[in-house]
């Protein structure tokens, strides 16, 4: 597993705590300390498993292919950011390695994100009988899998499909974001997108927003975003009309975006600025990208957990021609408790329910039961097992027959 963030940490528990099918075990990280930290929380909760630890920069395929050289992973589990996704991809390749990740590449310098890069990969991982399994977190991930299981189970003809995403937590922070911030940022203040008719539909960043009710949770202000599943259920299921992304976001959040945009703090070029130097010695002009500094004083996404209350719930709203013939509608979902996952890993709600589908996704592929030399969207997959595994593993879900989608 590369990555000892927020998202690797829960994975990484679970994966201790599936010894029958995860044998042998690796965290690299950039920081070697951090994955050594990681592996004492892990065994400070009671888990004996042996867990080894590396340092490497996933940005340099020369590290990693050193790394998967000498360790000789099956499958290499990217839970790093989406920028070295291309990087860890290329290592694979190189080193005969199986792949999987839960967010699509961004290049650094550009706020754009879209499966173009990686599914360039294809043949590739074909040619090597290789699997690479793309976006198995929660959105991407679970939210595409469950469009999977109305299709197989529930669907003739998907024809509208609604992805809700709700944070109904509160971390007591005036600001903070869920996961990785400079990712966050860039994803929210990106125009938003859907896809209509044949075709993607642009707005502005935010513009489109309604209340929409999340079960046990009550009504809440939700924004139409781009997100990146989209782009390939829409291939997947042809017979889908309208697509569309839906995202919570509180009056405060919103406004502190706002400010942040405002001020310029999140910008993604790199500014000059004057910095003291660390020794006393002296100042030197250096290179700063306002985000990424920003993210250096914004709270950790990992330090949120033990003051968050509340839960999150995230489903697809479906509406389509049913096994009958007949117009049905479907809603299946999850809510997860900010504090029942803080108990158990150490991490909040959204690192949780990341975590658990990247666990069960490997799960899957060292079962033998999601194997497919490629380049593969979650969607592509068996979802039965996957989804008789999210009861198991802590993400239960629930259904919605012939409901009131209010979409
Ligand atoms: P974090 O920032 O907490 O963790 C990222 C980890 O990767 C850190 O440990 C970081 O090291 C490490 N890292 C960063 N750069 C490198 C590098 N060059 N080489 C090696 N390691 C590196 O992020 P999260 O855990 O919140 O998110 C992890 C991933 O999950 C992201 O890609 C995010 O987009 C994705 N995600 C997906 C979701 C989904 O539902 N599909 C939802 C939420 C997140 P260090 O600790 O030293 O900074």
């Amino acid at each position: 597993m590369i990555g000892a963030g927020g998202v690797a940490t829960v994975a990484a528990f679970k994966i201790v705590q599936n010894a029958d099918v995860f044998t042998e075990f690796m965290i690299a990280s950039r920081r070697k300390a951090k994955c050594d930290a990681l592996v004492d929380a892990i065994h400070k909760k009671g888990y004996t498993m042996d867990i080894k630890t590396a340092q490497v920069d996933a940005d340099d395929v020369e590290q990693l292919k050193a790394l998967f050289s000498d360790y000789k992973p099956e499958l290499v589990i990217n839970l790093a950011l989406p920028y070295q996704d291309l990087t860890i991809m290329d290592a694979c390749l190189a080193c005969g390695c199986n792949y999987l990740d839960t967010a699509n590449y961004e290049p650094k310098d550009e706020a754009h994100f879209e499966y173009s890069w990686q599914w360039a990969y294809r043949e590739r991982f074909e040619q090597a009988g290789l699997t690479a399994i793309l976006g198995c977190g929660f959105d991407p991930g679970v939210t595409s899998i469950f469009t999977a299981y109305a299709a197989k189970h529930h669907f003739k003809e998907i024809q509208y499909l609604d992805i809700v995403d709700c944070n109904a937590g509160d971390h007591h922070k005036a600001f903070a974001t869920n996961f990785n911030p400079e990712i966050n940022i860039r994803e929210i203040t990106q125009k938003g997108l859907y896809w209509e008719n044949g075709q993607w539909v642009e707005t502005e960043p935010l513009e489109i927003h309604k209340d929409l009710n999340y079960p046990g949770i009550g009504p809440k202000d939700s924004y139409l975003l781009h997100h990146e599943e989209i782009e390939s259920l829409v291939i997947n299921y042809p017979t889908i009309k309208r697509a569309r992304f839906w995202m919570t976001f509180g009056q405060q959040y919103l406004k502190h975006l706002e400010v942040i945009q405002n001020i310029g703090m999140s910008r993604i070029d790199e500014v000059e600025y004057e910095a003291p130097l660390a020794d006393g010695t002296g100042t030197a002009r250096v290179k700063i990208v306002p985000l990424q500094f920003l993210k250096a004083v914004l709270p950790n996404p990992q330090d949120l957990g033990s003051n968050y209350e509340g839960e999150t719930s995230i489903g697809c709203r479906i509406r389509g021609i049913g096994n009958d013939g007949k117009e049905h509608t479907y809603y299946v979902y999850n809510n997860c408790r900010h504090q029942d996952a803080y108990e158990e890993t150490g991490m909040q709600g959204v690192s949780y329910t990341t975590g658990v589908p990247a666990m069960i996704g490997a799960m899957m592929f060292c079962k033998g039961l999601w194997r497919k030399p490629g380049v593969h969207n979650v969607e592509e997959f068996d979802p039965d097992p996957f989804m008789e595994q999210l009861n198991k593993q802590g993400l239960p879900w629930h259904e919605i027959h012939d409901g009131d989608l209010e979409l």
